[in-house]
């Protein structure tokens, strides 16, 4: 438990959130700026700040209840697909330093769905794309 964490503040239950879903590693709950209907996350009960920190204990833990909760959630709103989202660092858009998964049920009805693609794919460079390739594989050992 960090003081001042938001999200541990959810699992502590001194903050309120609409739950969804606990075990002993996690706990989910509902998204107050929902993307789509029954946009929640799951967060491990220990904090941790981000993908680059989570024990690799917690981090199945989360994946594997949001893969259960999705499995759920899907078939019970009759959503059409889902999104499991991690933002990593302020500049890839995490605002929240409590490790989090999103589960974003999708729709093709847009009035149940807000979530759109924030880049249009567009074939890139063949030789940046090797080269970026060549160094992380080369980091990887
Ligand atoms: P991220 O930008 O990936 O760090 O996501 C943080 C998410 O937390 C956003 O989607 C927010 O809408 C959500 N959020 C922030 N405060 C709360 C809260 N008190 N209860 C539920 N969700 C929250
Ligand atoms: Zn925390």
């Amino acid at each position: 438990m960090i003081q001042d964490c938001l999200f541990c503040g959810i699992v502590a239950g001194t903050v309120p959130s609409v739950k969804v879903a606990e075990d002993d590693a996690t706990y989910a709950f509902m998204d107050i700026n929902p993307a789509s209907e029954g946009h929640l996350l799951v967060v491990p009960k220990r904090h941790s700040t981000d993908l680059l920190e989570i024990s690799a204990d917690d981090l199945a833990a989360v994946t594997l209840a949001g893969q259960r909760i999705a499995k759920v959630a899907v078939r019970a709103l009759g959503a059409d697909g889902v999104n499991l989202l991690n933002c990593c660092g302020a500049d890839a858009w995490q605002t929240v330093f409590h490790f989090h998964l999103h589960v974003i049920p999708r729709y093709v009805d847009k009035e149940r769905d807000r979530l759109g693609m924030p880049w249009v794919p567009t074939p890139g460079d063949r030789e940046a794309i090797a080269a970026a390739g060549a160094t992380i594989a080369e980091a990887l050992g």
